[in-house]
């Protein structure tokens, strides 16, 4: 990996589906339309450049560079830039703002064990926040464990960029895995024991209230300082959803305080190729800008690696930021693959580990 290794290095991620493959639902996929805007604009401007996957020549390439840019969307409002800080906890748990349910949509095929939404909430811009950071949600009802109180905060990444998927400020999305319990022994489901905050918004329509609490977090906000700097992005499951704001806000978005120049390479995996989320979106990112973005995608339960290899990374770069989302059965093996490739190359993974740390180039959030 990485760079900031210097490093050549592999990196295995394991996926969501096998720690949680006792949780599973089976309703039918939606089709999907994250960007239409995007394509509408795309199409206006007769844009078409190289065949998906192939890599256009370098003449070919500046044009398709200047037409990407071109091709942005425009977000609003631009104030949302000049905070020099992150918002953090606009709203407490006891005092949380009423938001509204704009679209829930589940966004994996019939064969993928289990069920993520992707859920649109209308905050009407009282809740912003930056990409890479969480939104609290209070589920209704009484706390099992506290009669007569409230339920307990549950957190979740946001997964759209400030802008929201309408790039008007206004809204935020969620992407969520709905948590189902299956009796070990008898292999059954069983509904007394579903997760309460997930499966609320999953079951939520469009018009429903929910409570909302944050934003919170600082450990995965996307550093902008350098837009040339390399973001290796590690995700198991629903720990893709900073990634996709990160993403949006590089390579959708018309963002006039940030032109990303760098590389973004994100590493997901799921279980099966009907687990995958977003791929839309992430392969238009690889067809267009393929010079600034990598997709490498790790299925467990189809064995393969979908770009048909390793996940190796050769790149050198010293201001390199790495991510790890999603679950924490992630860490472990990630953090054995980085101590032995080090030491291959005689290099001090403790060292390297605690001047990444110091220089805030890693960035965890697991749960
Ligand atoms: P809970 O009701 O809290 O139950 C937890 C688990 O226990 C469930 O699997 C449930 O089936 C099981 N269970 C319930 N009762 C019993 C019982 N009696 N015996 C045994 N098991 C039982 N999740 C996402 O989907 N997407 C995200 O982007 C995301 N981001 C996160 C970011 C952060 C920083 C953190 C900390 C967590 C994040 N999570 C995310 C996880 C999320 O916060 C919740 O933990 C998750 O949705 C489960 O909450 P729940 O209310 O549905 O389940």
């Amino acid at each position: 990996m990485a760079s900031s290794l210097g490093a050549r290095a592999s990196l295995c991620v394991p996926a969501a589906g096998d720690a949680s493959s006792r949780k599973s639902v089976g309703s039918k996929a939606h089709n999907l339309r994250f960007h239409d805007q995007r394509l509408v604009s795309l199409s206006l401007l007769g844009r078409q450049t190289t065949k998906p996957g192939s890599r256009p020549q370098q003449k070919v390439l500046c044009l398709s560079v200047q037409q990407a840019s071109q091709s942005k969307v425009a977000v609003n409002p631009l104030e949302l830039e000049d905070a020099k800080e992150p918002p953090i906890n606009l709203y407490k748990p006891k005092g949380p703002y009423t938001a509204t349910i704009v679209s829930v949509e589940r966004i994996v095929g019939p064969k993928a064990p289990g069920e993520t939404c992707h859920i649109v909430i209308d905050h009407g811009g009282n809740v912003p926040y930056w990409e890479g950071q969480s939104y609290g949600v209070i589920p209704p009802g009484e706390n099992p464990k506290k009669p007569g109180m409230p339920n307990n905060v549950r957190l979740y990444s946001i997964a759209s960029t400030r802008y929201g998927d309408s790039f008007d400020g206004r809204t935020a999305s969620l992407c969520v895995r709905r948590a189902v319990y299956y009796d070990p022994e008898t292999g059954k489901e069983d509904p007394s024991k579903k997760g309460v905050c997930s499966n609320f918004l999953c079951d939520s329509k469009p018009g429903d209230k929910i409570q909302l609490a944050g934003p919170s977090g600082k450990v995965m906000l996307l550093p902008e300082e350098d837009p040339k700097a390399t973001h290796i992005m590690i995700a198991t499951g629903t720990g893709v959803a900073p990634y996709r704001g990160y993403l949006r806000r590089m390579f959708m978005e018309a963002v006039p305080t940030f032109k990303f120049s760098g590389l973004a390479w994100l590493f997901l995996g799921v279980a099966n190729s009907d687990s995958l989320l977003y791929d839309d979106e992430f392969s238009s990112y690889l067809r267009d800008y393929p010079d600034h973005f990598r997709y490498d995608r790790a299925l467990s339960r189809e064995q393969k690696n979908r770009n048909g290899g390793r996940c190796t990374s050769r790149t050198r770069s010293k201001s390199a930021h790495i991510y790890f989302c999603g679950l924490k059965g992630m860490m472990p093996g990630i953090q054995d693959t980085l101590k032995r490739v080090a030491e291959e190359r005689g290099e001090a993974w403790d060292a390297k580990l605690l001047q990444l740390r110091k220089n805030k180039q890693w960035h965890v959030e697991v749960y």
